[in-house]
């Protein structure tokens, strides 16, 4: 029995079968490359969904966890350390929001923002503006696992076995004005998005749609909740993804609010990459919003704690330094490029969109889909199959043009092989379909 067997057998019989996962044991990693316990690297072009910003064995984050290990790991939210207010001032000065509470993990964080939203309306009703409970989120979103979380998501698979969920959620088409307008009443207390939605497929809103959410919000106090766990912090060339909606081709109702240049949520998560691979969230808020909690209402034991602040600071800074926002957008246009040249070359390849390194090739089949992940592995590059025909990338921000070449050209063998000039799959035979759990 290898090593790899062992694990299998043993956490088939102790863990939650949660997991599909691909029969690989990874033990070490260097830059781009993650490797298994044979020596063989794999170029990671999902980089652990989305976290590992930096890649592996960084030496900014290995300095940051050593350091940091050596003073304070864990203080409690009773005390100070020096981490949170210093990455606060980072996050607001980057985001355009002005306060900040920590979390674990992304859900935690859209718990926070939905319960912060709850609060703010609870507070303005108080003050006699009538505004409602409910939440209106996006159809194909994914906010997470957790009660509140999995309420506004989606996908009936992820909340129906779990039911009752938290009621006061109703579900939009996705960037359908129209819909968005019927909907929307002073009983809503806030809108959700994604301004890029990840899980549901790597679609970014349109202009319109974010644009008429903001307004309709801030036509009744309700507030605007975007979701940036997995698109924020550089991912997309910019620190949010909702910093590529310029307020100047919204109506002049959207524009009202913001002097930042972009439309302005109320509310922003933040987790997936922040600390390059410790877990760290956080909820960003405006001083309005703010003003709906005060102390004792919300907390956490872990969040925030002095090892992921730490380390966080040490990744913004680096990407900073680094110039990686610019980076990841002229690697990230390159590579739908070259995969845009690949769509040309193969009609089974209907679609190729994204922003930076939040890249998706959308397939004319799952079954396809499943097999180009699945031999794509074979070839030792890592990618994921997500809303069943889309292949999501998401790399870490050091991916070089010569990394890209790569991917294509293994793209470009498999799907000479599999797919045909008509583009038309055979049908999937393998097994293993790759990662599909966010
Ligand atoms: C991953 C993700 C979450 C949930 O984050 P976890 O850390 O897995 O709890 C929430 N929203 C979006 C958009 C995500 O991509």
């Amino acid at each position: 029995m290898t090593k790899l067997d062992q694990i299998r057998a043993a956490e088939a019989r102790l863990l939650l079968p949660t997991y599909e996962r691909n029969p690989i044991l990874f033990v070490d990693g260097e830059g781009v490359y993650i490797i298994d316990e044979n020596g063989d690297r794999y170029l990671d072009l999902l980089s652990g969904i989305g976290v590992n910003a930096l890649g592996y064995r960084h030496p900014v984050i290995e300095e940051a966890i050593l350091r940091q290990s050596l003073a304070l790991i864990h203080t409690s939210n009773l005390f100070y350390h020096e981490g949170q207010a210093e990455l606060a001032l980072r996050l607001t000065e980057r985001t355009g929001l002005d306060r900040v509470f920590f979390t674990n993990s992304g859900t935690e964080a859209w718990e926070g923002a939905l319960k912060l939203a709850r609060a703010y309306a609870g507070l303005k009703r108080s003050e006699g503006v009538p505004i409602g409970t409910k939440f209106l989120a996006l159809e194909q979103s994914f906010h997470g696992r957790t009660f509140g979380s999995v309420s506004t998501t989606w996908k009936a698979k992820y909340r129906e076995p779990f039911g009752p969920v938290v009621p006061g959620v109703e579900f939009v088409r996705f960037n359908d004005v129209a819909d968005l307008r019927a909907k929307f009443s002073s009983e809503v207390c806030a809108i959700l998005v994604e301004a890029i939605q990840g899980e549901g497929g790597v679609r970014p809103l349109t202009q319109e749609f974010l644009a008429e959410a903001r307004a309709l919000t801030s036509s009744t106090g309700a507030l605007l909740l975007a979701d940036e766990i997995q698109s924020g912090m550089g991912r997309t060339g910019k620190w949010c993804a909702y910093q590529h909606y310029g307020i100047s081709g919204a109506p002049a109702s959207a524009a009202a609010d913001s002097s930042l240049g972009w439309i302005q949520p109320d509310v922003t998560t933040l987790a997936k990459p922040l600390a390059g691979g410790i877990p760290l969230g956080a909820v960003l808020c405006t001083e309005e919003a703010a003003r709906a909690i005060h102390a004792g209402m919300h907390g956490t034991t872990f969040g925030g704690g002095p090892l992921a602040c730490a380390v966080a600071i040490a990744v913004i800074d680096h990407i900073e330094n680094e110039n990686l926002l610019a980076h990841a957008t002229a690697v990230g246009d390159y590579f739908q490029d070259q995969l845009r040249v690949l769509a040309a070359r193969h009609s089974a390849i209907v679609d190729v969109r994204g922003k930076g390194l939040m890249i998706a090739a959308e397939l004319d089949s799952a079954d396809l889909a499943k097999l180009i992940v699945a031999e794509m592995l074979k070839r030792h590059i890592l990618i994921n199959c997500t809303s069943e025909t889309v292949l999501r990338f998401l790399p870490p921000y050091i991916l070089e043009r010569a990394h890209v070449d790569t991917a294509i050209a293994a793209l470009d063998e498999i799907f000479t092989e599999h797919a045909g000039a008509a583009g038309v799959a055979p049908a999937a035979t393998q097994a293993a379909g790759g990662p599909t759990h966010v």
